[in-house]
């Protein structure tokens, strides 16, 4: 077993992509996982059988992240399954992008929701089940540090919210040992954004390294803030974009 044997996590939006990427490498790293999804069902399921086969615990719970109750409920699930949440990973998202004179003021409410809110409620709900020890990490974007091309205004204002929350959460959260810290990941071979895709050549063109990242490169920067070797970092934010930013 690994550095996180006999720790429990909480990771959203796990069903694919990143989220599911994270998820497995914490439980291969021995802690058992939770994670949430909204609407691919069979195959967060899936991903928990994937974690289960590594002789950890898992579970799903359908969370959908503007549902406040349905937040509050998972963080409940987990805790109860578990014992307690050591880590919690809030990584569900999606990628509105478009010209910003079409977005309505309910894109905003929504996207807000999903990105800050979610992430707000989702640490409220963990705290009173985390010891000393515990560990807050938000996955937020490259593009809070620099956006090279239009469209991504709403997206880059959501994600940096991420930014205030983690930093006065380190404040808040330091006194009783826990950590809050951000990955901003660049641009990443999922769904959201596949390596093949139309715009794929240009994002890639952004980068110093000439190349897009893997969810399981979000997932390493993950597990070293969760790990030991991330004890006293805290209120900080770890770009993994191939040096998009640089
Ligand atoms: P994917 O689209 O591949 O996966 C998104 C995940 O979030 C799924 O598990 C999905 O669940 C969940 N999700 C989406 N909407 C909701 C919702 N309303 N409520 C609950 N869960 C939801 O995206 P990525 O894995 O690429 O992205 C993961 C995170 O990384 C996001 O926060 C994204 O903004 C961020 N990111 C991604 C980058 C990239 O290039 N890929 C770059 C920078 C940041 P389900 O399928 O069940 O609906």
């Amino acid at each position: 077993m690994g550095q996180l044997a006999g720790k429990s996590a909480l990771v959203t939006g796990g069903s694919r992509g990143i989220g599911a990427a994270i998820a497995k490498r914490l439980a291969r790293e021995g802690a058992n996982v939770a994670i949430t999804y909204a609407r691919s069902g069979d195959r967060a399921r899936a991903v928990v059988e994937e974690m289960t086969a590594l002789g950890v615990r898992a579970l799903a719970v359908e969370a959908e992240a503007t549902d406040v109750a349905a937040l509050r409920a998972a963080v409940d699930r987990a805790a109860t399954a578990f014992g307690g949440v050591d880590i919690l990973v809030n990584n569900a998202g999606i990628a509105p992008y478009g010209p910003f004179e079409d977005v309505t003021v309910e894109d905003v409410d929504r996207i807000l929701a999903i990105h800050a809110r979610a992430a707000f409620v989702l640490v409220q709900a963990v705290v009173p089940h985390m010891t000393a020890g515990g560990r807050i990490v938000g996955i937020g974007s490259s593009l809070v540090e620099r956006v090279p091309d239009p469209g991504w205004a709403l997206y880059a204002m959501s994600k940096s919210a991420l930014i205030g929350l983690t930093k006065g959460l380190a404040r808040d959260l330091g006194p009783r040992g826990i950590t809050v810290n951000l990955v901003h990941p660049g641009s990443t071979d999922t769904e959201m954004n596949p390596a093949d895709g139309p715009d794929a050549d240009g994002e890639r063109r952004h980068t110093a390294l000439g190349r897009y990242c893997d969810p399981e490169d979000v997932a390493a920067a993950v597990a070293y803030l969760v790990g030991d070797g991330g004890r006293n970092v805290t209120g900080a934010a770890l770009v993994v974009d191939a040096g998009a930013v640089a």
